[in-house]
């Protein structure tokens, strides 16, 4: 059977945009085509036309499977094309079921300080102590819950916008927990997380399913690397191999007895007396690049443009793109703020890096800085900023705003 014409096609996109009755899907849709249209230089048109190529390749082989079906015709868009049915639930099904998720595309999620953070109710300090009192025992919707099981007790604060998170990435991917936590304390913790049953079933995986004692890998996980994403907090858990595939995530430490780490050398939340946020927090933040990578994976998916989809690939460009066009000169940064770290880290979100503060620059970045570099700043137009501005571009997955964590210029 010939190609469908471009006239044939954007003919087809015409009808199959009516479709788009979703005002979220349509959104999505609409965001998908811009982005591919501004990084590969492809115009909306041939996307849009591509997107539909695939929609009139599934109609093309349901019409060869359904001879009598007659009621909405495509004839006149492709000779060969016709679907059948009464109404669009067809087509609908095609798109809810089939070509908005052609593959099995999982999402692997860490627990302790990803989705949740968990302390033994011993070791809750004077401040936290009333705490308790506001925990639900029951699997309702709060987002304190006191567990009890094997003898002790604990408290766990699910991370703001976790539901919402849960419920989203749920309609793009097949989710699995993957905790090195043990099994006993993974069901107790999956029960308020998922207290349906919807999300993840049997697919949670514990600290006694581990192939290698006390290393995370995908081995254990069905499907293929490619299709598949870990959102995580710690890289030094997963083997090396599977490390391109981890989306690192920002610490989630509520409870002083979290243990902050070098790159979070602040107080803990409760400390702080505050929350991250529901709205734009760590989660909202995650889940718009995991929307962004299913995209990019679905709009990959297209036989004409001779690469297979891969998350890695795709999470490699995405980070790549986050600093691009920035050049940063480092100056000022102590060693326990892991300099050659914080170097790899802004060239893999596309930074340029050096340690010359000259006019090349656009951005110097430092924890403390001295008077004449910030005097050269200020006369010379450079953003002036402390390295946690790098540290948020990294967890957060966009170009933080300079004007949050700039130095002072003057003394
Ligand atoms: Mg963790």
């Amino acid at each position: 059977m010939a190609p469908p014409s471009p006239d044939a096609l954007l003919e087809l996109a015409l009808l199959c945009d009516e479709i788009f009755d979703d005002e979220e899907t349509l959104k999505k849709f609409e965001c998908s085509k811009k982005r591919c249209g501004r990084e590969s230089g492809t115009s909306i048109s041939s996307i849009e036309a591509s997107l539909h190529s695939k929609v009139l390749s599934e109609l093309c082989t349901l019409d060869s499977a359904t001879d009598t079906a007659t009621d909405i015709s495509f004839k006149k868009i492709h000779e060969h094309m016709r679907f059948g049915g009464s109404d669009n639930t067809g087509l609908e099904h095609l798109y809810s079921n089939h070509w908005m998720k052609p593959k099995k595309l999982n999402l692997v999620l860490d627990l302790d300080h990803t989705l949740i953070n968990s302390s033994y109710i011993e070791d809750l300090t004077c401040d936290e102590i009333h705490l308790v009192d506001q925990a639900s025992t029951t699997k309702d919707a709060g987002s304190l819950h006191r567990l009890d099981f094997n003898d002790c007790s604990m408290l766990l604060k699910l991370r703001p916008f976790v539901r919402q998170f849960l419920e989203e990435a749920n309609t793009m991917f097949d989710l699995y927990v993957y905790t090195m936590g043990t099994r006993d304390y993974a069901a107790e913790v999956v029960k308020i997380l998922d207290p349906e049953n919807k999300y993840f079933t049997s697919k949670v995986i514990s600290r006694e399913d581990c192939t290698q004692s006390g290393v995370k890998a995908l081995d254990i996980v069905p499907g293929s690397k490619a299709c598949t994403i870990i959102l995580d907090d710690t890289l030094s858990v997963w083997t090396q191999e599977d490390r391109e595939n981890i989306i690192e995530i920002w610490k989630y430490n509520f409870f002083a007895s979290s243990s902050p780490d070098s790159y979070s050398s602040c107080k803990t939340l409760t400390q702080k007396r505050t929350d991250e946020r529901e709205a734009d927090g760590t989660l909202a933040s995650i889940l718009s690049v995991l929307k962004d990578a299913y995209w990019e994976f679905l709009l990959m998916d297209d036989e004409q443009s001779g690469l297979q989809p891969d998350f890695r690939r795709i999470l490699k460009e995405m980070r790549n793109e986050i600093l691009r066009g920035c050049l940063l000169a480092f100056t000022g940064v102590p060693p326990r703020r892991g300099w050659i770290s914080l170097w790899q880290v802004a060239e893999q979100l596309g930074a340029k890096c050096s340690t010359l503060v000259d006019s090349s620059a656009t951005h110097v970045l430092a924890v403390h800085c001295s008077p004449s570099v910030a005097e050269w700043a200020l006369e010379n137009g450079k953003f002036l900023v402390h390295v946690n501005w790098l540290e948020s571009a990294r967890f957060l997955w966009r170009r933080p705003r300079e004007e949050e964590y700039l130095l002072p210029t003057r003394s």
